[in-house]
């Protein structure tokens, strides 16, 4: 029985959300003119422009509900919001540093970053799922041992996977770490890899754009997705977690992970 990672069979429900495309985004560029003609204070957001349909890019523009959700915090603080993409390992850091004010990277709350940074309270819930080549002979996380598992670097798919087999994860050596969600995925289909442990979103995003690929439909981990934010920063903790309730109550949150989740 798998220890630390504890997985558990989830009903992906479709959302009874009102269903609606991607058009007429307001988008967010990126690095937005700071203290250009504006009295505002800025709220700068690290993130990585990779994790569709969190945070991805149209063109040269950066969108996604992390975006949107961002955007709409930074509105109701009355400051401008200016994005800066990086690796997803290095938000930590940056907010830790104070180089941001806050991570906003559909990152999950977990015990190990808690030390470094806090976080809001949770707007969202990912799910580790694992993408395979249709066909492939894996089925289950059962099958994952001695294969080679591609995830994205720094991520919570990393550090589970990588964990011991004692810990339930498959070993260091079987793991392939890449910069992005999208070069795993990419590793997948040119076979460096078996599979990709991935967030479920972006999963499902990644097998949308790419032919011949699966998620394995049993067994997924559920995590929570907060914003992350400095130690001694708890007035922007209090300032976000106050923003984000009102979104979730007047159902511009909904509103937003509507647009870019279609209901299924
Ligand atoms: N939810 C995962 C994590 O926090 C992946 C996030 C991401 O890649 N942007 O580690």
């Amino acid at each position: 029985m798998k220890k630390i990672l504890s997985f558990v069979v989830v009903a992906v429900l479709a959302l009874s959300l009102a269903a609606c495309g991607n058009s007429g985004a307001p988008a967010q560029g990126e690095g937005s003119a700071a203290g250009e003609g504006t009295s505002k204070e800025t709220l700068v957001m690290a993130t990585n422009g990779a994790f569709p349909p969190y945070e991805y890019y149209d063109g040269d523009v950066m969108v996604g509900i992390d975006v949107e959700m961002a955007q709409a915090v930074a509105d109701k603080l009355g400051m401008e919001l200016q994005i800066e993409d990086m690796d997803f390992g290095a938000i930590i850091a940056a907010v830790q540093s104070g180089k941001a004010d806050m991570g906003v990277a559909g990152m999950t709350v977990t015990e190990e970053r808690l030390e470094n940074v806090n976080f809001s309270d949770s707007y969202a819930t990912g799910i580790q799922v694992v993408i395979v080549k249709e066909g492939s002979d894996i089925a289950t996380i059962d099958d994952l041992e001695g294969k080679m598992i591609g995830v994205q670097e720094s991520t919570t798919g990393h550090i589970y996977c990588a964990d011991t087999p004692e810990n339930g994860g498959y070993g260091e050596e079987n793991v392939t770490a890449y910069t992005t969600g999208a070069n795993a995925v990419e590793a997948l289909k040119t076979g460096k890899v078996d599979c990709v442990v991935i967030d479920n979103e972006p999963a499902k995003a990644f097998v949308a754009a790419n032919e011949g690929l699966k998620i394995l439909e049993t067994e997924f981990a559920v995590e929570d997705y907060a914003i992350a934010i400095a130690k001694d920063n708890t007035e922007l903790v209090e300032k976000v977690n106050k923003a984000l309730a009102e979104l979730k109550a007047d159902g511009t949150l909904d509103a937003i992970v509507a647009k870019y989740i279609p209901a299924e």
